[in-house]
């Protein structure tokens, strides 16, 4: 089914809180990293890597934070584009089924407002998404 107006709002909202928890995530993240660090800024590395081995001691160590902090970047991405569907007036449809209705889609080319809630960044629908899933575990056998 379209989305009125007041979904489109709703989901916008959303996204934007879902942006900002994110955003304040990855500050947190590069505070803990490589910020407000005085040995870095000395250019004192071996200093560095002791303080960051004493960081990890109690916090998780810098490749993970760093492997953490681009999937949060990549999820921003796609909750930027996820809000520039909205403004474009593309928002909650599935991008296959744009092209050609999934057969087990009754609403196309719409996505269920049930799986918006749960992913608003879902371009496609949950059968379009099971099809690409499955293609995908097909590839690695
Ligand atoms: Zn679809």
């Amino acid at each position: 089914m379209a989305l009125t107006k007041k979904d489109l709002k709703f989901f916008e909202e959303l996204l934007n809180e879902k942006k900002e928890k994110l955003l304040q995530e990855l500050g947190n993240l590069e505070a803990s990293t490589v910020g407000k660090n005085p040995l870095e800024q000395s250019g004192d590395l071996s200093g560095y890597a002791y303080h960051l081995a004493d960081q990890a001691a109690d916090a998780m160590d810098r490749e993970h934070a760093f492997a953490m902090a681009s999937r949060e970047s990549r999820y921003l991405l796609y909750l930027n584009e996820a809000l520039d569907r909205v403004k474009e007036g593309t928002f909650g449809m599935c991008k296959k089924c744009r092209k050609a209705a999934h057969a087990k889609n009754p609403d196309s080319p719409w996505i269920t407002r049930q799986r918006l809630e749960a992913v608003p960044t879902a371009t496609l629908c949950i059968w379009h998404k099971q099809d690409a899933d499955s293609e995908k575990s097909k590839d690695k056998d």
